[in-house]
């Protein structure tokens, strides 16, 4: 059983009392996280998870995500971080689209908590703290056994589902199975070249992919320390750099611009950094520069959920020479450029990049129709991103095919909140685009034609959408038009949309 849930026991075996994970003043010793694990088993069993059933976790960066997600993998169950910025609605379609039977939730989601069981039925809901009506974590892992479970455990099996907005459509669950999680943590220690020694601090949240498998997991294989931060803020990170003489991390370009605009960057000793990834998001040139002054290596990752997440990789090796570029392919995977009838494009010219390797999906959580249309039968995962190949075979990513667009990080399907801004009684038509960002990279504009006789002010329709939508889906701006262009078939025009109000000020 090569699970990714018998991963704490055997680093255990090997490592027991190195520290494994910080959080604020405390730490976590591999023997004390396998303990932990292995009670979270026995305890999400004796709630009746049995193997493939789902659990899902709400919460930020905590030793108990890791916990709860060893003790899923054993057990065979599949654990589903989910997005704490999300709405109670947008958690219940979730929720119910994967069927979470036990949900684990930190202190200070009980209200969303509370909002969820009007909205889906879940069978237990476990607090990860003491306090309220619900049963507790502490309380349920004390009772329970410590001894490993002996659950056979495929690597094929499902190990996560990862919920992502992408080209098209509501979010889709992406399956990603213990061989996809193993095969991207080896990965990173053949690409990073990560060490036994390494000190990772983990500021992006670990429901995504980049956390938890780009940070985390490949840290805890070499028997390293992960120092888990729950709320990113800048000025805190370059302390935390200093204080646990922080070797590695990954961050997508808005971290690191914020951490780069920190009062305390200037005087911050950054001295023990050995390597940084920054990715998720197109990464600016000015923003690796800044860090290339600072002495820094720099490297740039390229990858998606579905990818587990990495595709290509800018290794240290070449992040100056080929600073910008995404790299080449990871170890284990294999990554081209097709054109749109599916043939292999020449150097220079843009195409669609292909992904194919042990660290592909299975596919989407109960869609074979969306699944088939991004993977075909010989395992090519298409990603919908353009890119081209230089002369020296590195890959730079150009622009997306479809009209999501990322703020922070965080995908934007623009459907979602355009379905959103619908419910507006004065919204007669509308469109919402990506426009450049300082600060998050891109944010959303809506393009809006009022219903005739209506009048609505900008803030007033924007402020409509709180709790409907997450945060940073609502768009920062918005632009009032007398008609969408439209195509013959009645489409809109993005494209056209995008250059007509893209720049600041409209
Ligand atoms: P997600 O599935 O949420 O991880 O988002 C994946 C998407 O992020 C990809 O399809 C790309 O559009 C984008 N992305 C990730 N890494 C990079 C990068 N280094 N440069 C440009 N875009 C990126
Ligand atoms: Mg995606």
């Amino acid at each position: 059983n090569e699970g990714v849930g018998s991963w704490a026991t055997r680093r255990a075996r090997m490592s027991p009392n190195r520290v494994a994970l910080v959080h604020g003043d405390r730490e976590w010793t591999y023997a004390a996280v396998a303990d932990r694990a292995n009670r979270a088993a026995h305890a999400l069993r004796g709630l009746g998870v049995r193997p493939g059933d789902r659990v899902g976790y709400l919460g930020p960066n905590h030793p108990t995500f890791l916990e709860a997600f060893f003790g899923t993998g054993q057990l065979g169950a599949v654990f589903v971080p989910l997005n704490l910025r999300l709405t109670a609605p947008e958690l219940a379609y979730i929720l119910a689209d994967c069927g979470v039977d036990v949900l684990l939730y930190a202190p200070g989601q009980s209200s969303v908590v509370a909002a969820l069981r009007d909205l889906v039925a879940l069978r237990h809901t476990v607090a990860l703290e003491p306090g309220g009506d619900d049963p507790d974590y502490a309380t349920l892992l004390g009772r329970a056994g410590s001894e490993p479970l002996d659950e056979p455990v495929p690597l094929d099996g499902t190990c996560v589902v990862l919920y992502t907005s992408g080209t098209t459509g509501r979010p889709k669950g992406v399956r990603l199975s213990h061989g996809n999680l193993a095969w991207n943590s080896f990965n990173v220690l053949i690409d990073v070249d990560l060490a036994a020694d390494e000190v990772t601090l983990v500021t992006a949240p670990m429901f995504h992919v980049a956390a938890l498998n780009q940070t985390v997991l490949p840290t805890f294989l070499k028997g390293g320390r992960s120092v888990l931060v729950p709320a990113f803020d800048p000025s805190a990170a370059l302390e935390l750099i200093g204080r646990h003489r922080v070797t590695f991390m990954f961050g997508v370009p808005s971290m690191f611009a914020a951490i780069a605009a920190a009062p305390g960057w200037a005087d911050a000793d950054l001295s023990s950094v050995r390597s940084m990834i920054c990715g998720g998001a197109p990464v600016p040139e000015p923003l690796i520069r800044t860090y290339q002054r600072r002495g820094l290596t720099f490297m740039q990752g390229y990858g998606m959920t579905e990818t587990s997440p990495g595709a290509l990789f800018l290794r240290a090796a070449d992040s100056a020479d080929h600073a910008g570029s995404a790299g080449t392919p990871v170890f284990f995977s294999d990554v081209r450029l097709r054109d749109a009838a599916g043939g292999e494009v020449p150097p220079g010219v843009h195409g669609e990049i292909v992904v194919h390797g042990p660290n592909v999906m299975a596919g989407y959580w109960g869609r074979a129709a969306e699944t088939a249309e991004v993977l075909s039968p010989d395992g090519w995962f298409r990603s919908g991103d353009l890119a081209i190949v230089d002369p020296d075979g590195y890959f730079h990513i150009r622009d997306r095919v479809g009209d999501m667009f990322i703020s922070g990080g965080e995908n934007v399907y623009p459907a979602e909140v355009e379905e959103a801004l619908y419910q507006h009684p004065a919204v007669a038509e509308c469109a919402v685009i990506g426009v450049d960002d300082d600060r998050w990279g891109e944010v959303g504009r809506a393009v809006v034609v009022l219903r005739s006789g209506s009048t609505v002010d900008p803030a007033e329709l924007l402020a409509s959408l709180d709790g409907r939508i997450a945060r940073y889906k609502i768009p920062k701006s918005v632009v009032f038009v007398d008609v969408l262009p439209r195509t013959g078939s009645g489409k809109v025009r993005k494209s056209q949309l995008r250059r007509a109000h893209s720049t600041a000020g409209d």
